[in-house]
């Protein structure tokens, strides 16, 4: 339908295919509604005339620039319009040219005129308009892609092939909620009659949304507790006190209750698939310990999936500490490593675990953590690995409940809403740029006086998920400077992505053992390094980063009971992004932060997802917790009748096919 060029641009916009183009909805509407008689014209007013092309013609401006003058008629009347700079008006607007003219009326000089107006010939003066004379559709553009393009396609699409196109949602549902059917939604969204016919069509597709994510949800819960699990675990509850009693603190509250609701998971015959939700620094690697620990003591392997390879590292380390002494063997894997090893009870790798030739004995648990930085697929390919392994997921991302509940409807749901006892606040300040050299000295006091240690943290250059050549320069620079110019007196050390793992790890382990006062990084230790002696963190260029982000950068401190800083430096001051960082000085806590930014961002989008890649809502709202619940309701309701209603059994296929697992 469209030539390459046009895919290429139209895919940066999430479209590939009519369907795809059906559902880009607008976001707003500009509304040229008011069609007047040229007569009743008033300078100020925006307006919609239809009418007759007199004359057109070029003119240039004393600065040589190009104008467009000409004069439009109706059977009232005539009025002067005038366009800039698109001399090929002459062309298309010929005398004698019936056009929709919609713009503003204003004083040009001492006359009233058109300015500039959207402009759209018509073959009759009663034909239906779409660029003007209407409720108009603004769409997201990208380069090339402009909304007065887009409304041209769609449009006739809505003639031809919206009418022959089946609801899917069963009728008793559209009458109980009051939805309007999906032809005319997708007619009235796009084209609407009147805002109010806008607004129920889009409430429709809200519904559409949050009821097919939750059906999804619910029919893969249901197909997982179909499955056999090989073996249920037998609870030896004295080895699990020894466990608890060797541990170097006190299990918090939290920690204990959902050891025990992850231990009743294990003992059951259906497979776990439960997600772990807690801050950052709330202790989930100690609950993940004991559900390993629990699968060791059934002669039953673990594997464990971390994002990063300095992680995969550190839980080696602390895994090990925790679960040796009790007899647990544990193999790491990493990407430079040639061999596999097969003698093992729990291994810890990034995703090189899920590669082919990993072969495991007997995989009966899965426990993935920080999930967001997984894709489905590859959760979804460790898992295979296993017969029907127990899964744990864990995130730090703080996801509200009932989203949680939505996205991950089939999710059996763990919150670890307490944090170990004596943790302070981070005292958190946004530092304006004429402050930077008096941050410097206070840092270097910090770390002279009270032994402090730094993280000092350089953006990621580019918009990209790895770390490319240009940012890894760009740290390594910062680094040079900061040796040489502000703190010649400390010790620096240096970590960045494409440091080798053995480097890498000699940093960390240099700065865990104190021979390091300072790590200048780029975020590679954003998610989960546990350093307590730390207690400052310095951000450069905060204003590049997510507040999600930022969170769990600053979660790297204040992990022990001493006090903990975090300094958010931000070229941009402008008013926006101060308000998103001024947000971080005002709490310390996940959830909350979540909601300030879901607050600040539009709606549908949730906190974190852009870097996060979580599932985008491209209608509905988060915040509606009426509509998750009612669309819960009767995705509930429907699921076990489903094969009653054939066109949305294939309406979700799709839906699967390309939300839950692309590629
Ligand atoms: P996260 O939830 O961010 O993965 P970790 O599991 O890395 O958190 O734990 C953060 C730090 O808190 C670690 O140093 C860990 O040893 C410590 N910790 C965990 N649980 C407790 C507890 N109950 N009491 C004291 N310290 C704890
Ligand atoms: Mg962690």
């Amino acid at each position: 339908m469209v030539g390459p060029t046009y895919a290429r641009r139209l895919k940066r916009l999430g479209i590939e295919t009519i369907g795809d183009l059906l559902y880009h909805f607008p976001f707003r509407y500009i509304d040229y509604s008011l069609i007047s008689p040229i007569k009743l014209a008033q300078p100020g007013e925006i307006i919609t005339v239809k009418g007759k092309i007199v004359s057109l013609h070029n003119e240039y401006t004393s600065r040589g620039k190009k104008i467009q003058k000409g004069i439009i008629a109706d059977s009232t009347g005539i009025i002067e319009v005038i366009w800039f700079n698109q001399p090929f008006l002459v062309k298309v607007l010929k005398p004698g040219t019936i056009v929709s003219l919609s713009g503003k009326v204003d004083f040009w000089g001492k006359k009233i005129v058109l300015i500039s107006p959207e402009y759209e010939a018509q073959n009759s003066q009663h034909n239906l308009t779409i660029h003007t004379g209407r409720l108009v559709p603004v769409y997201h553009e990208t380069y090339g892609v402009s909304s007065k393009w887009l409304r041209s396609r769609i449009a006739p699409l809505i003639k031809t092939i919206v009418p022959n196109i089946d609801e899917f949602l069963p009728s008793e549902i559209l009458n109980k909620y009051g939805l309007p059917e999906l032809k005319i939604s997708l007619e009235q969204i796009h084209f609407p009659k009147d805002r109010k016919s806008a607004e129920i069509s889009r409430k429709r597709f809200a519904f559409e949304e949050l009821f097919l994510i939750q059906l999804a949800a619910l029919q893969r819960k249901l197909k997982w507790q179909q499955r056999k699990l090989a073996k249920n675990f037998l609870i030896k509850q004295e080895r699990i006190l020894e466990f608890i009693h060797r541990l170097p603190f006190k299990l918090t509250n939290a920690q204990k209750r959902e050891i025990e609701a992850i231990l009743n998971d294990l003992s059951k015959d259906k497979p776990m698939n439960r997600l772990l939700q807690g801050d950052v620094g709330s202790g989930k690697t100690v609950v993940a310990a004991a559900a390993i620990f629990v699968a060791y003591l059934n002669n039953v392997q673990s594997a464990l999936m971390a994002p990063t390879e300095i992680l995969a590292h550190q839980h080696f380390q602390t895994l090990n500490q925790l679960l040796n002494p009790l007899g647990v063997k544990i193999a790491l894997l990493t990407a430079e490593q040639k061999k596999w090893e097969i003698n093992f009870d729990l291994i810890i790798g990034t995703h090189a675990l899920i590669h082919q030739r990993a072969k495991f004995k007997n995989l009966g648990l899965v426990i993935i953590d920080e999930q967001h930085r997984f894709g489905v697929e590859q959760r979804g390919k460790l898992i295979e690995k296993g017969k029907t392994p127990h899964v744990l997921t864990m995130t730090a991302t703080p996801i509200p409940r009932t989203i949680a509940l939505t996205l991950y409807g089939d999710l059996d749901l763990s919150v670890l809403d307490e944090m170990p006892p004596g943790r302070k606040p981070v005292k958190t300040w946004v530092v304006p740029p004429e402050k930077r050299a008096s941050a410097y000295k206070w840092i270097e006091k910090q770390v002279k006086e009270n032994k402090s240690q730094v993280f000092i943290i350089c953006p990621l250059i580019e918009e990209s998920k790895s770390e490319t050549l240009q940012t890894v320069k760009a740290v390594i620079s910062e680094f040079e400077r900061l040796k040489k110019k502000i703190f010649p007196d400390l010790k620096l050390g240096l970590l960045h992505g494409r440091m080798k793992t053995k480097e890498k790890n000699k940093v960390l382990i240099d700065f865990k053992n104190r021979k390091l006062d300072i790590l200048v990084s780029t975020p590679v230790v954003e998610v989960g390094i546990d350093i307590p002696t730390a207690t400052i963190m310095m951000i450069e260029g905060a204003e590049r980063f997510g507040l999600a982000q930022l969170h769990q950068l600053r979660g790297r401190v204040g992990r022990s009971d001493h006090p903990s800083f975090c300094l958010l430096f931000s070229n941009h001051q402008d008013k926006n992004s101060l308000k998103r960082l001024k947000a971080l000085e005002q709490t310390n806590i996940g959830m909350e932060l979540a909601e300030l930014d879901l607050q600040m961002r539009g709606p549908g989008e949730i906190y974190g997802t852009q870097q996060h890649g979580f599932l985008e809502l491209k209608v509905a709202n988060f915040s509606d917790l009426s509509l998750i619940k009612k669309t819960k309701v009767t995705a509930e309701e429907i699921l076990p009748k489903l094969q009653n209603y054939p066109f949305l059994q294939e309406r979700l296929k799709e839906y699967i096919i390309k939300k839950i697992e692309p590629n």
